[in-house]
């Protein structure tokens, strides 16, 4: 670690001690280290698949082979894959009562098995599966289960499709989790971002609604984002290597100090 960086950290480290209230939002870039290729980098998913044809209104009512066939890869990457040191520091900052919840894109599941008390996921999760058609759910105990379906995988009462609940492309954002959200973002004086450019909404506004109120902002990306503008200090290093240092940093502190 450069000695810019760890400058940045520092003063990162302290406006999360001087806040009572943090809230982190989350992307695909905290998740890359643990195995799980960003889905529009070269060599993510986006590469092999294109999102029309499996992820969509239109997929989920025309192509359910193709739907699966992309739903088995996602969520075979998904059980591999493990939290990394940035997870687990956010993990940690939560425990000690300085992180009020993660807001998350991810549907990878990685923060709660970090052990995060709140997580909201934006995009839904890779975890719960129920019917298109119907809405029945079903229980998932793991791939195994899956690999026990023959694909692709149909409800037995009504024949439709049994999806995941994620957000599809064309689909509404869970209302329960932009409703959380926005209170959580309506009282937060501190909102870090890791490891998304701001690119996708409406997740990308969020930080906007805590700077808005005079909130401070931390982004920790692995280069400069359309959140130039309104950080307070922007951490330009991989997630794992600067959340943690900072987590130090911030439990070594009291509240307030
Ligand atoms: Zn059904």
């Amino acid at each position: 670690m450069d000695a810019e960086v760890r400058k940045k950290c520092e003063q990162a480290a302290r406006i999360w001690g001087e806040s009572e209230c943090a809230i982190a939002l989350t992307g695909a870039g905290i998740s890359v280290p643990s195995g799980i290729p960003d889905f529009r980098s070269p060599g993510g998913l986006w590469s092999k698949f294109d999102p029309n044809e499996v992820c969509s209104q239109w997929a989920l009512e025309n192509n359910p082979r193709g739907v699966w066939e992309f739903m088995l890869e996602a969520v075979g990457m998904f059980s591999r894959a493990e939290p990394n040191p940035a997870h687990a520091a956010l993990a940690d900052l939560d425990k000690k009562g300085r992180l009020e919840a993660v807001v998350t894109q991810n549907i990878d599941g990685l923060h709660q098995m970090a052990g995060n008390r709140e997580v909201i996921e934006f995009h839904g999760g890779c975890n719960r599966f129920f019917c298109h058609k119907c809405g029945r759910e079903f229980v998932f105990n793991g791939l195994e289960d899956i690999a026990e379906v023959d694909m692709p995988w149909m409800c037995f009462e009504c024949g439709g499709i049994v999806r995941p609940d994620v957000v599809f492309f064309g689909e509404q954002i869970p209302f329960k989790a932009l409703a959380r959200t926005q209170d959580l973002a309506s009282r937060a004086d501190l909102v870090v971002v890791v490891g998304t450019s701001g690119e996708v909404a409406p997740a990308n506004t969020v930080p906007h609604m805590v700077t808005s109120r005079g909130g401070r902002m931390i982004e920790i990306n692995l280069g400069p984002t359309l959140y130039a503008e309104i950080a307070d200090v922007s951490i330009f290093a991989p997630a794992q290597e600067a959340l943690p240092r900072i987590g130090e940093m911030v439990s070594a502190r009291q509240p307030g100090v």
